[in-house]
């Protein structure tokens, strides 16, 4: 099928117009057409290759919600015009312990990037939702719900379940005490969410401008952290931080404001290696984790749970030719929070 997108055709020249073909429909599979796809930093670590993993021409975009245009005649849960969503990948073994209990993201041979990877015949490139229309296996489509705005809704397929299985994982509910580190599209999905479960949430940030939303979002708290000696007065006070900043920083002085026991989970995925003291461990027995998205199971239930909460993400509209601009501004932290592109106009 003839598809219209946007591609980088390689690391340092701007995104731009790309027509390609997708697979056409299975047994299995959901034909989508593409309402809106939010543009997550990790489209702009791959468009640029700053993980060195990527292969061009590149078109990004896995927080995608559309309307099924078609389905496969074995598909029995989709219809025709249904709100549905899709997240950062589109296929796995299914035969590994990850992929049978439901963490298909932890996948142990690797599961099918959204965009990025192979497709199943092993040499057709993956391409992702920065484009008018994708088609997905049954099992990785999710329902999406109809009380809330679509476009608003299309960042909860990455920055919700980054957010919402790290959280949960942590055990986080009712009286924990929860930081976020970086209020971006997953920071402030963390806050919503964080304070949906009950949880008292601090923001730490190093942009002062961002203090009003933080509170608006629901964090309780905002911590200004490159002023000097901020973190020195959170020492040993919360049960779990969330880092999830997009570069280089220090995690040193955080991990001291965890209670004994306490969680760093990391989500942002800084091309630089960050550096760990190991006293920042011993001293309170902490811990650092990672946590990549979740598995389709938890993300049907977070996106139940934020219909359930009316939880969306903060957005700003833009266009195919805004999907540049748009990027310059992300990485200046200038977007309240996530940059959603309307598909429609491919
Ligand atoms: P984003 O919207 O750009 O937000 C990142 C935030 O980090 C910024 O708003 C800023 O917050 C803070 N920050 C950025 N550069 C910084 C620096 N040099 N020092 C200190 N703070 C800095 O990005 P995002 O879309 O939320 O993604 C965040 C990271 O998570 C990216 O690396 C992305 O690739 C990764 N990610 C990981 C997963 C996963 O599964 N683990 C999934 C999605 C994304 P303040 O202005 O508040 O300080
Ligand atoms: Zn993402
Ligand atoms: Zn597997």
């Amino acid at each position: 099928m003839q598809t219209r997108g946007y591609a980088a055709q390689s690391a340092n020249t701007p995104l731009a117009p790309f027509q390609f073909e997708r697979r056409s429909l299975g047994d299995r599979d959901v034909q989508i057409s593409i309402d809106f796809c939010g543009i997550c930093h990790s489209d702009i670590h791959f468009a640029r290759n700053e993980w060195g993993m990527t292969t061009f021409p590149c078109v990004p975009g896995h927080e995608i919600i559309g309307r099924v245009e078609k389905t496969g005649k074995d598909v029995k849960k989709f219809k025709p015009g249904q709100r549905v969503g899709v997240g950062c990948f589109v296929n796995s073994c299914r035969k590994c312990a990850s992929c049978k209990s439901g963490n298909e993201n932890y996948c142990e041979t690797g599961f099918t990037m959204t965009y990025g990877s192979f497709d199943t015949d092993g040499k057709t490139p993956t391409f992702g939702g920065y484009s008018n229309q994708i088609v997905v296996d049954k099992h990785f489509v999710l329902n999406v719900p109809e009380n809330l705005d679509p476009a608003a809704c299309a960042p909860l397929l990455c920055a919700g379940i980054t957010t919402y299985s790290p959280l949960r994982h942590a055990g986080v509910t009712k009286g924990s005490r929860v930081a976020v580190m970086g209020l971006g599209g997953l920071g402030h999905m963390a806050v919503k969410l964080a304070a949906s479960f009950g949880a008292e949430v601090t923001v730490l940030s190093r942009s002062p401008e961002k203090k009003a939303d933080a509170i608006k979002l629901g964090a309780h708290e905002f911590v200004l952290t490159n002023v000097e000696g901020a973190l020195s007065k959170l020492a040993n006070r919360y049960d779990a931080i969330l880092d999830t900043i997009s570069a280089k920083h220090d995690i040193n002085g955080p991990l001291g404001c965890l209670k004994r026991d306490g969680t760093l989970m990391l989500v942002g995925a800084s091309p630089e290696t960050l550096d760990l003291s190991p006293f920042s461990l011993i001293f309170g027995r902490r811990k650092v984790i990672g946590s990549l998205v979740g598995g389709i199971p938890e993300t049907q239930e977070m996106l139940d749970h934020c219909g359930a909460h009316n939880i969306a993400s903060d957005i700003e509209l833009t266009t195919p030719e805004g999907i540049n601009e748009a990027y310059e501004r992300t990485l200046k932290g200038d977007v309240k929070y996530r940059f959603v592109i309307d598909c429609t106009k491919f």
